[in-house]
């Protein structure tokens, strides 16, 4: 089949006009070029100084569009859901990143795939869980099952354990 797969995460934390954080990943979700199957959306807690609460999800995608073109694509996006520039890490409406695509990796001015922090975050690799349980990540080797074993595996640990210091 020509064309590539893409994995888009996509995130919400401020209202727009289709409604709350949900509604806006949902709608967003039904705006991507070439659509196959989307996670289900969650809600978590947030990154960075925002206080507000994330909707999540991630899509998988299939489209004859290059890395910059789809980037291009899902910027055009965010700007008619209503979102402003200088808004990283802020309240925003919708935020669409490139996690993953079936080239492998690229890193470019301005895009790099895969994403570079995705193996951190949970609200990622969950919906990512649903959707390519066995894609492999280029960069380390490893699946997002085993991405996301690692993730939570290691956030179980006491901090204490972590940081060497005594009981
Ligand atoms: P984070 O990268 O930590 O998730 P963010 O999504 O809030 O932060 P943005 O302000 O949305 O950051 O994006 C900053 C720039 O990152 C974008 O303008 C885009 O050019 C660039 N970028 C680089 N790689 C990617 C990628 N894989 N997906 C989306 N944007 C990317
Ligand atoms: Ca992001
Ligand atoms: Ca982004």
């Amino acid at each position: 089949m020509s064309g590539s797969t893409y994995l888009v995460a996509i995130g919400s934390n401020r209202r727009g006009h289709h409604g709350a954080p949900r509604d806006e990943v949902a709608a967003a979700v039904q705006a991507l070029p070439g659509l196959v199957a989307a996670a289900p959306i969650i809600t978590s807690a947030p990154v960075g100084p925002s206080i507000r609460q994330f909707a999540n999800t991630a899509a998988l995608i299939h489209t004859p569009l290059e890395p910059a073109d789809l980037l291009g694509e899902l910027k055009s996006i965010e700007r008619s859901f209503g979102r402003r520039r200088g808004q990283r890490w802020g309240a925003r409406v919708i935020d669409l990143d490139i996690i993953l695509w079936s080239g492998g990796a690229v890193m470019g001015r301005g895009l790099t795939i895969p994403h570079p922090v995705f193996r951190t975050r949970d609200f990622v690799l969950a919906p990512l869980l649903h959707l390519v349980p066995r894609w492999r990540d280029p960069v380390t080797g490893r699946t997002i099952a085993q991405l996301h074993a690692r993730l939570t595996r290691r956030r179980s640990v006491p901090s204490r354990v972590v940081a060497g210091a005594g009981p």
